[in-house]
């Protein structure tokens, strides 16, 4: 573990309140994998292709992205409960948050995060190892 991220080595805890506030608002992307595409369309009871056709697009450099509508929605935001409708086979992008590198990288980094995700220190201690674990296993 790098020493600029030893800030956090008493862990940092986490629980989700479902507000929904991080799968809408301003534009932004999330990224699918083919793995995902076919895990979520499986979840859905559709072809891959027609998944892809209805909920993805492709940005110029080529990766993919949950649509979203044009309120900000995320595309897999149940309108009503305000949470994801497929929330075990959501993305690694969204199973991550909020050990995201940039969030994690200064405590200042962190309290930002927190202002806008209030799940942010409440709930369970994810100990230094996991984070680094989760903010390594998404590309952003
Ligand atoms: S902003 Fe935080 S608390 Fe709200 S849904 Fe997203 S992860 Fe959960
Ligand atoms: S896939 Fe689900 S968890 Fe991820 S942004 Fe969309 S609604 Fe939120």
């Amino acid at each position: 573990m790098g020493e600029k991220l030893l800030w956090y080595r008493e862990g940092l805890k986490f629980c989700c309140q479902s507000c929904g506030v991080c799968c809408s608002g301003c534009p932004g992307f999330v990224w699918v994998t083919q793995a995902e595409i076919d895990r979520l369309s499986a979840k859905f009871g559709i072809s891959s292709e027609l998944f892809e056709k209805l909920f993805v697009w492709t940005v110029p450099d080529g990766r993919r992205s949950l649509k979203e509508y044009p309120n900000g929605d995320c595309v897999l935001l149940d309108e009503k409960t305000r949470m994801c409708k497929f929330y075990e086979e959501r993305p690694t992008q969204c199973k991550t948050w909020p050990f995201w590198s940039q969030n994690i990288l200064k405590k200042k980094c962190w309290d930002a995060t927190a202002e806008s995700c209030p799940g942010c220190n409440c709930g369970r201690l994810y100990s230094a190892e996991e984070i680094e674990k989760q903010s390594l296993a998404v590309e952003l």
